[in-house]
């Protein structure tokens, strides 16, 4: 018989959690969301041995059991209650030895809820360096717990980790702090209103409440008559009880914990004062971040060819081997192409993210954060958006999933709902066509004007999303506390491991839970445009062929004007003609109101699309640029003209044009209601930029 235990894995941020669990686990994890809230739950599992299975769940990182973040509320809920499914038979409380005193206020907490708690001390690897020196039978004595010093680093003490969980029926449960020593009258009330309750836990559930009203709780009966003691006396309670746990912490690693200051070096305070200097410090970071784009840029593009030659080909072979028919059609323009779609973005997505979990590895990431914070704050963003600001200039999709490490939910919202904003790289091939048409190539004190549009439409991009986000900050509530902790990791070497599997990690949700959505949208615009209703659609053929205009051009040049008429014709063509009195105040035609559409798949898909419908009355031997300019309106003025083509700029800078970002968005924020409420938001923007420029250069 197999048994199978949850274990719980608690402790104070950057205390090596992920990496215990890592270790613990391997790849044999599985990563989702807590129900409704935007929280990462991580859950894997171990064999402990031949009879012991363990299910481990990787919590947020914590500080106390009095909640002030949603992260934190997280883990103090399913400590509460027994009936989770998830409830820990142990709890494994990772702490750094560096900073023990701060992390055993979290241990005497849970132990307190009498819950099995093995302590973990990581990154024994550091004593030697930093002069510390523990006591562990003294300790494992005075906390009455079992303790287990690890290095996830050096690969020490993993296996007597194993142990001591297999083991953890022996592991003592026994409080360590008396509540009725924090204020007597007031527990002893308690203790008399609830006497088989526990009286710790009676206290954390009142208390949390006083934290978070908004949560529901019915576990514990009514507690409401102590929650009539005035907000700001159980805060001082509080506040006592965390002083009365200090007092017992201090004593006790007064004899088992000592630290020798000279063995101590000071690397890391050297090197703070380059990397958060006032000035050398943002040098650096734009240094590193400018080294790290190009290289995502330089390292991508290779790959990215390569794949997208290589589902060209396996269009072109399930064409020519299966077939011809409905499925084949279906598979070699639909399925493939849209599988295409979404492993094209994996190349930018595994780069972007072994940068950033190497950066976050080495305790950089810290320092960036603390450089950005004050800048960014006011607009309601995070030290953290930065890197998905930057990243949107390569591709939303990326940067959207690079926000997971902004702790505060207001500021990661905002953060994923501006990053479309950034001129992706998708939008260049789109703009470039169009400043080449309508901007006049000519120079102006040296400076050219074609340049400095573009310029100006990736700085457009830059204060569209400064500004939406500070106005998202003015309207969103906040729910929970943002507190800036500043917590200054020691420098460290990566841990390939860890990296590794953040890549991974990143890409699989990527590819399953974005792709299906990507998968489909782009098979729906496929059959759109491959199907038409009635006579002119289905007969397209021959209506070409026997117009009397196209008598004498080459079959190539026919086979072209065939599909444009096909592409008239068909679903998305009459949807891009019934969109026209819409879009005609901005001062598009229906042609344009196909590719509009058809951007949807990926915006660099309008010039294509263009190229396909224009290839109409035109000698199919010019190139798309001369096509486009040579199209005219109705009164005989070129469809390109200045105003146009700076509308349909604004158009492609503003709206959410794209469902790669929409299907990830969905994923990131757990819902349809976001990424909803950005489509409809951005269309809206996009739309009224567009019509009122138009209509003023017209
Ligand atoms: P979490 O926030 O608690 O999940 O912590 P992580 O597992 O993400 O680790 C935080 C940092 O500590 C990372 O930079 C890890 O590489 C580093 N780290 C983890 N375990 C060890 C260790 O045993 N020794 C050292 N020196 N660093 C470690
Ligand atoms: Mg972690």
């Amino acid at each position: 018989m197999i048994k199978t235990i949850n274990i719980a894995l608690i402790g104070n941020p950057n205390t090596g959690k992920t990496s215990v669990f890592n270790a613990l686990t391997g790849l044999n994890q599985k990563v989702g969301n807590y129900p409704g809230i935007t929280v990462e739950k991580k859950q894997g599992i171990c064999k402990l041995n031949r009879t012991i299975k363990a299910r481990i769940l990787d919590l947020p990182g914590t500080y106390s059991l009095n909640a002030s973040s949603m992260d934190e509320s997280v883990v103090i809920e399913l400590l509460l209650n027994k009936n989770d499914l998830d409830f820990p038979d142990v709890v494994v409380l990772v702490t750094d030895v560096e900073n023990l005193k701060r992390n055993l206020l979290l241990f005497t907490q849970i132990k307190d809820l009498e819950i099995p708690t093995v302590l973990v001390i990581n990154m024994s690897d550091q004593m030697k360096r930093k002069g510390i020196s523990i006591d562990i039978e003294l300790l494992e004595k005075q906390l009455n717990t079992n303790i287990v010093l690890i290095s996830t680093r050096e690969k020490t003490g993993i296996d007597s980790l194993k142990e001591t969980l297999i083991n953890y029926r022996n592991i003592p449960t026994s409080p360590i702090l008396d509540p009725l020593t924090i204020d007597e009258a007031y527990f002893q009330s308690l203790k008399h209103a609830f006497p088989n309750q526990s009286l710790y836990k009676l206290w954390l559930v009142i208390t949390q409440d006083v934290n978070f009203t908004k949560l529901e709780r019915q576990k514990v009966p009514d507690s409401a008559d102590f929650k009539t003691q005035s907000q700001s006396y159980l805060k001082k309670l509080q506040q006592r009880e965390t002083i009365k746990r200090y007092q017992i912490i201090n004593k006790i690693l007064k004899e088992t914990y000592q630290v020798n200051k000279e063995e101590a070096t000071d690397l890391r305070s050297r090197l703070d004062n380059i990397l958060i200097h006032k000035f050398w410090g943002y040098v650096i970071f734009f240094i590193i971040l400018l080294s790290i784009f190009q290289a995502i840029f330089d390292w991508s593009s290779i790959p990215m060819d390569l794949i997208d030659s290589t589902f060209v080909q396996l269009s072109e072979a399930v064409n020519n081997y299966l077939p011809p028919g409905v499925l084949t059609n279906l598979i070699a323009e639909g399925v493939i192409p849209g599988l295409g779609g979404i492993v094209i973005f994996i190349p930018q997505i595994a780069f972007l993210f072994l940068f950033i979990s190497i950066l976050e590895e080495t305790g950089y990431m810290s320092r960036v954060v603390f450089l950005m914070d004050r800048g960014l704050r006011r607009y309601g963003l995070n030290g953290k958006s930065v890197i998905p600001l930057i990243s949107g200039t390569a591709c939303a999709i990326p940067a959207v999933m690079a926000t997971r490490n902004i702790e505060s939910w207001k500021e990661r919202l905002i953060t994923i709902l501006v990053v479309p904003f950034t001129t992706c790289s998708a939008r260049l091939p789109v703009y470039l066509i169009l400043i080449s048409l309508v901007i006049p190539n000519q120079r102006f004190l040296g400076i050219s004007y074609q340049g400095l549009t573009l310029m100006g439409l990736y700085f457009l991009g830059f204060l569209m999303a400064i500004v939406s986000a500070s106005l998202m900050n003015k309207i969103l509530k906040t729910s929970t506390k943002s507190y800036f902790v500043v917590e200054m990791p020691n420098y460290k070497l990566p841990l390939l491991k860890n990296v590794g599997i953040t890549v991974w990690e990143k890409t699989r949700a990527f590819v399953v839970e974005a792709g299906r959505i990507i998968l489909a949208i782009s098979i729906l615009l496929w059959v759109m445009a491959s199907y038409g209703p009635g006579e002119n659609f289905s007969n397209a053929e021959d209506i070409v062929k026997t117009n009397a205009a196209y008598e004498n051009i080459s079959a190539a040049e026919l086979e072209i004007k065939i599909a444009s008429y096909r592409l008239e014709h068909s679903y998305i063509g009459i949807l891009g003609k019934s969109l026209e009195p819409a879009i005609a105040p901005l001062g598009y035609d229906w042609k344009i109101g196909i590719a509009l559409i058809s951007s949807f798949a990926a915006r660099e898909v309008f010039v294509g699309t263009l190229a396909t419908i224009y290839s109409v009355g035109n000698d199919s031997q010019e190139t798309i640029k001369n096509k486009m300019s040579a199209e005219i309106r109705p009164d005989g003025t070129p469809l390109f003209n200045l105003a146009s083509g700076i509308s349909l700029m604004l158009f492609y800078a503003f709206a959410m044009q794209c469902m790669s970002t929409l299907a990830i968005v969905k994923k990131e924020t757990n819902g349809w209601k976001w990424p909803l409420i950005q489509l409809v938001a951005m269309t809206f923007i996009a739309y009224f930029a567009a019509l009122i420029v138009y209509q003023i250069l017209k």
